[in-house]
């Protein structure tokens, strides 16, 4: 198959989550199966040193009636993979990816669209016909809509269905309607079950309604953007697609989270009680400076500081923690400096069990993976998550709510704890604060008590494997479902 992917960021070039990873993950496996397969992405600044060196090839690409962009294609590999950077500088020429360090960029719907039309028209600009073109989250979610409507009648892309992934539901691009006419969205499309949310023009919502085939994540993420509570105020929605939403859960890449291979390490290991674990934590106690002691349990976290991922509750279990507790918290991260306040003053008040690092330090979070006993991970919701996944592999138990792809991860040892054969991790449901703290208390008793039990979980984590393989097949799967079936008519279809 020809597969166009478009992505805003990919792992290793640019990155600010976990989109990067499986716009660069998924692509890989999909070639490694034999497609051909191109990414689409934009030439920003941060990568003028890469694609300025690449040969290139100048088009243009109509953006809506009023407007047309003379845009420039970059061609370069990275890892063996085709990227085609799309270099418009008015676009993407900027300090920042999506804001300014502040605020959004307030001409991001102008910018994506720019993205997803040229990718496009790149096809045919090369004469490259996609059999599958696979838009990722808001900036390029408008591919399938483009296809049904700028598209409607060109051959070229008759045969050629849209996917569109969820990687995040709760980025949708609200903005103002004056948008819809330079983005070259037909005002008859900005009606409550299209464009249309609340008064304002809503990018994801209104394309979802046009992708042949929508997919998220993980299961249990496409479970629950079906439901009031967690469809980010969209689900009906996401209960009325063509076709249901499909759950995939992503990989993990290996090649890069290994303790057995892992270069950020001071000490590589295979078990967790071959002694390069215990090292590990030594050498992470000793690099932020917290008291050098191999029994005391060490949890950390390691995430961008923004609400979904339960901080605002963490942080009073935290000051219980360090109160009442014999334990130890390392957390990397950046984000909301509110959050980042509060934190900081745990750290002073405990500096030597307590340390919080302001930043994104890929090194680092390798080393905390390695030497922690447990990783927590409470997030409010979780399309699915990495973090417990490389915890999985390196030893470090994770404790995760019971939401998205961490359910679908993590296997809770049972309140009998007979379970010890499957079990990985600890789990809790509720999204309060005395429920995550239970099942913390939970944990430090078993880690404490019962290390038979402890380093069981270890195991079963370890030989556990998240292969990018097995979700490629399901996205294979998928695609190959959409190519046979009939192409869906939207209602408003001209
Ligand atoms: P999200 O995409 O919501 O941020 P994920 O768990 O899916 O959450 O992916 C986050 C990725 O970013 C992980 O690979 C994680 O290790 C990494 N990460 C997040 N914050 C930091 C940080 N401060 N320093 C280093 N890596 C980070």
């Amino acid at each position: 198959m020809r597969i166009l992917f478009i992505a805003s960021e990919v792992e290793g070039l640019v990155k600010t989550g976990g989109l990067a990873d499986v716009a660069y993950a998924l692509p890989k496996e999909l070639q490694k199966m034999g497609h051909d397969v191109r990414i689409v992405m934009p030439a920003y600044r941060s990568l003028n040193d890469i694609w300025v060196q690449w040969p290139n090839r100048q088009f243009s690409t109509k953006i809506s009636h009023f407007k047309t962009e003379t845009v420039t294609a970059c061609y370069g590999t990275h890892e063996g993979l085709p990227i085609i950077a799309i270099d418009h500088p008015a676009s993407f020429d900027r300090a920042g990816i999506y804001d300014d360090g502040h605020s959004a960029f307030y001409d991001n719907p102008y910018r994506f669209t720019v993205l997803t039309k040229a990718a496009l028209d790149w096809c045919k600009l090369e004469n490259w016909q996609p059999d599958i073109v696979h838009a990722n989250d808001w900036q390029s979610s408008l591919a399938g809509f483009f296809l049904n409507e700028h598209y409607r009648y060109d051959a070229f892309f008759s045969a050629t269905r849209s996917v569109l992934s969820i990687h995040n539901g709760a980025y949708q691009m609200h903005c103002d309607p004056q948008w819809l006419a330079q983005i070259g969205i037909d005002q008859r499309f900005y009606n409550p079950s299209d464009f249309e949310d609340n008064g304002h023009l809503n990018l994801l919502k209104g394309a979802l309604g046009f992708a042949d085939g929508v997919t998220t994540v993980s299961p249990g993420y496409a479970a629950e953007l079906t439901t009031p509570i967690g469809g980010h105020g969209i689900d009906f929605k996401f209960r009325n697609l063509n076709r249901p939403i499909v759950g995939i859960l992503n990989g993990c890449d290996y090649d890069q989270w290994d303790p057995e291979t892992d270069p950020w390490l001071l000490a590589q290991f295979a078990t967790a009680d071959d002694g390069g674990k215990a090292r590990c934590k030594l050498g992470l106690q000793q690099e932020m400076g917290l008291t050098v002691d191999a029994k005391v349990p060490l949890l950390a976290t390691i995430c961008r500081l923004v609400d979904q991922k339960g901080i605002t509750y963490l942080i009073p279990v935290f000051k219980e923690l360090m109160a009442k507790h014999r334990c130890q918290v390392v957390l990397l991260g950046s984000g909301d400096p509110l959050l980042g306040a509060q934190l900081d003053e745990i750290q002073q008040a405990f500096p030597d069990r307590f340390r919080f690092v302001n930043g994104y330090d890929a090194g680092l979070s390798h080393r905390i993976e390695a030497g922690s006993d447990a990783f927590l991970m409470p997030s409010i919701f979780e399309p699915c998550g990495l973090n417990q996944i490389y915890s999985l592999r390196y030893g470090t138990v994770p404790l995760v709510r019971e939401v998205g792809g961490l359910q679908d991860s993590v296997c809770r040892l049972s309140n009998s704890q007979r379970n010890l054969k499957s079990a990985t991790g600890f789990m809790f449901t509720d999204m309060t604060e005395a429920a995550l703290l239970a099942e913390t208390l939970r944990m430090l008793k078993v880690y404490e008590h019962k290390q038979t039990q402890w380093k069981a979980m270890q195991r079963n984590g370890m030989a556990k494997r998240f292969s990018w393989k097995k979700s490629a097949n399901q996205y294979e799967a998928f695609y190959r479902l959409l190519l046979a079936a009939p192409k869906a008519e939207h209602p408003l279809a001209s």
